[in-house]
């Protein structure tokens, strides 16, 4: 890997409790708290890019992602499903939050080898009660970059290559569904019609901002960390 990343911690002392009073525009921006977003929020179909920077806000974005992660019972969040337009995703393959040893984040990922092939049902945070056969690399070798800004790789095979791979497609914007049989997706359309309903309705009653707000929030935040 040759991406670089600025490891700046210790640097930035103000964190998103504190609103910086010298950049209110992006302060503003700064969410105090991250949600999971349903289907067909526009950050399900963003095409994330690579983080440049790790401080403190992002590792306070990442401790919430496992919160939210273990509320909702789920082994994988990626950082698209909390309306965060960057490459990163974070797994528990146990679920358990006192299995601590077993969390891993995934900073820039990058699956560099996949091999064999095998099917297994899968849902999504962002898509709940909706269950789906996916096929997928059996075993995989992922790279990526940790909370320290260390870059790791791993052998991965079975459930864990399953989660990476599912995590890895939203930060392209790819959700399960999407890759599901004609046949078996025409089962769960009807499912996914019910959400985009109730978020659309959201929309129209004004508690979620419109497609175009999201969109042009999204921009910013990407603005902000990946260099454009
Ligand atoms: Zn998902």
């Amino acid at each position: 890997m040759t991406d670089k990343l600025v490891f700046a911690s210790q640097l930035e002392p103000h964190t998103h409790l504190m609103p910086d009073v010298r950049q209110n525009r992006i302060s503003s921006l700064q969410m105090s708290t991250l949600q999971i977003v349903y289907h067909p929020h526009p950050a399900l179909r963003w095409k994330s890019k690579d983080v440049t920077r790790i401080d403190a806000q992002l590792k306070d974005w990442v401790g919430q992602m496992f919160d939210l992660m273990y509320e909702a019972n789920g082994i994988g969040l990626a950082a698209n499903q909390v309306a965060l337009p960057y490459r990163l995703f974070v797994i528990n393959p146990t679920g358990d939050p006192n299995e601590k040893e077993m969390e891993q984040v995934f900073i820039n990922p990058q699956i560099v080898k996949r091999n064999g092939s095998e099917e297994g049902e899968e849902g999504c945070l962002s898509l709940p009660e909706i269950y789906g056969p996916v096929t997928r690399a059996e075993r995989i070798t992922v790279e990526a970059f940790d909370l320290s800004g260390r870059d790791f790789a791993m052998d991965l095979n079975g459930m864990p290559a399953r989660v990476v791979q599912h995590e890895n497609d939203h930060l392209d914007g790819v959700m399960f569904t999407d890759r599901v049989s004609d046949e078996a997706l025409k089962a769960l359309m009807p499912l996914v019609d019910d959400l985009a309903v109730q978020l659309r309705r959201q929309q129209s009653e004004g508690t979620l901002a419109s497609d175009k707000e999201l969109k042009k929030q999204l921009q910013q935040l990407q603005d902000e960390r990946t260099g454009g």
